[in-house]
């Protein structure tokens, strides 16, 4: 591996000389975070180091669902969090889906308002009616739709699903295609002069009087600031609230004449699924084994992919054969709270991560809150 004793004078010099801001992590937190600084400052050298050839936590893994929250989610959240958390969780990934739209023409990463329903299984214990009242209220104040959430009943007849008995539809929320997104988000940073290297790692960083010295795997650079916005991975630099979270994906064959073009969820948003491509893409069944799938490493266990086999099979099409063509996984960063750390953790150093299980709808608003704290 080439390391920075052994570069020119010219690759020192346009590379990693003169960096006002270092950010760590090309995920979506990473880029917009850089592309709102390079606003906010035109004259800045800025630099984003990902340790990958491409990005490897959660951002070029995920479902694609523009999302901010489900009634499931909702009620289980509002049991052990507090009214406050909940709606200002809500309220940000609803904004920062609006940031992002503001960043990247909605057309050019095949955003569609397809709406989510979020399916309720027979076995499942009902949500009060006069919750999903309450829900829309609050709601209200935020999205300014009277329903938010709307019930129906007849989705098995309207999907074809197995035990499911209703569902809540969410007119507002949609799909997107998340490869184009960081492709958009990427091409935008390089336009504006911002310079992103791959198979780059911070492996620790000091902070010094005028700004910080970051090591890397490829030797010692200087920064007047270091942004970390390495989500899943944060604990290998700071000792913060956040730790790894795996989620295992799954993608089916093309399915001929398949027509559900909305996004689903169930059981509390644990899992997933939409069509993308005439294929379902399914994820989910953390839940089965939260301690197994608290890790970074991006493997699959048979566990969890025997479970979204089964939800594929038992909910989704009941009453045909689907093949599997390949599954993943990818890494998500979480702590107690559901809302991201965004703060100056000391001189010259900021931190942007804990983007949960929507970090699409949040990453945009967490970029510019990042930018909006460096000085
Ligand atoms: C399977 C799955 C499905 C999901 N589905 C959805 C969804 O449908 N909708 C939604 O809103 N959200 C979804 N999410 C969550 C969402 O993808 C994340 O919240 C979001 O991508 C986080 O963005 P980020 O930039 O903070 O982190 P990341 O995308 O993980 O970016 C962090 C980057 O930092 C790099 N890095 C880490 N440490 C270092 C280091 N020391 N040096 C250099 N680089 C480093 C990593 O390689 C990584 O690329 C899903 C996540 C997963 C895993």
């Amino acid at each position: 591996m080439l390391r920075i004793d052994q570069l020119s004078y010219w690759e020192r010099n346009t590379y990693f000389e003169g960096q006002e801001a270092v950010i760590v992590g090309a995920g979506i937190v990473g880029l917009t975070t850089a592309i709102a600084l390079k606003n906010k400052y035109p004259k800045w050298k800025i630099l984003i180091l990902e340790k990958g050839y491409l990005p490897s936590g959660a951002s070029t893994k995920n479902a694609g669902f523009a999302c901010f929250g489900s009634p499931s989610e909702l009620y289980e959240d509002l049991k052990t969090i507090s009214e406050k958390e909940v709606w200002d969780t809500f309220h940000l990934r609803y904004q920062g889906l609006k940031s992002l739209f503001q960043l990247i023409d909605p057309t050019n990463i095949d955003f569609q308002a397809c709406g989510s329903y979020d399916l309720v299984k027979s076995n499942e214990d009902e949500i009060p009616d006069d919750f999903i009242d309450y829900l829309n209220t609050e709601s209200q104040k935020i999205t300014g739709l009277d329903k938010t959430f709307l019930k129906e009943d007849n989705i098995e007849d309207k999907f074809g699903f197995g035990g499911i008995k209703h569902a809540y539809f969410n007119p507002i929320e949609g799909s997107l295609n998340t490869g184009k997104l960081l492709e958009q988000l990427h091409q935008k940073a390089i336009q504006m002069g911002i310079s992103i290297l791959f198979g780059v790692e911070c492996q620790s960083f000091k902070s010094e009087a005028i700004g910080v010295t970051l090591t890397l795997n490829i030797g010692t650079i200087f920064s007047d600031n270091l942004i970390i916005c390495s989500n899943g991975f944060a604990k290998q630099l700071v000792n913060e609230d956040v730790v790894p979270a795996r989620a295992q994906v799954l993608i089916t064959k093309p399915i001929p004449n398949l027509t559900l073009n909305s996004t689903f969820h169930m059981d509390k948003g644990y899992y997933y699924f939409r069509s993308i491509d005439n294929r379902i893409l399914l994820g989910g069944g953390r839940n089965l084994d939260f301690d197994g799938e608290s890790t970074d490493q991006l493997n699959t266990t048979s566990v969890i992919q025997s479970a979204l086999r089964n939800v594929l099979e038992k909910t989704i099409f009941p009453h045909q054969k689907i093949e599997i063509d390949y599954a993943w996984s990818g890494i998500m960063g979480i702590g107690a709270s559901k809302q991201p750390i965004v703060k100056k953790i000391e001189d010259h150093v900021y931190l942007g991560v804990r983007m949960g299980g929507m970090g699409i709808a949040i990453g945009a608003a967490v970029g510019k809150q990042l930018s909006e704290l460096v000085k």
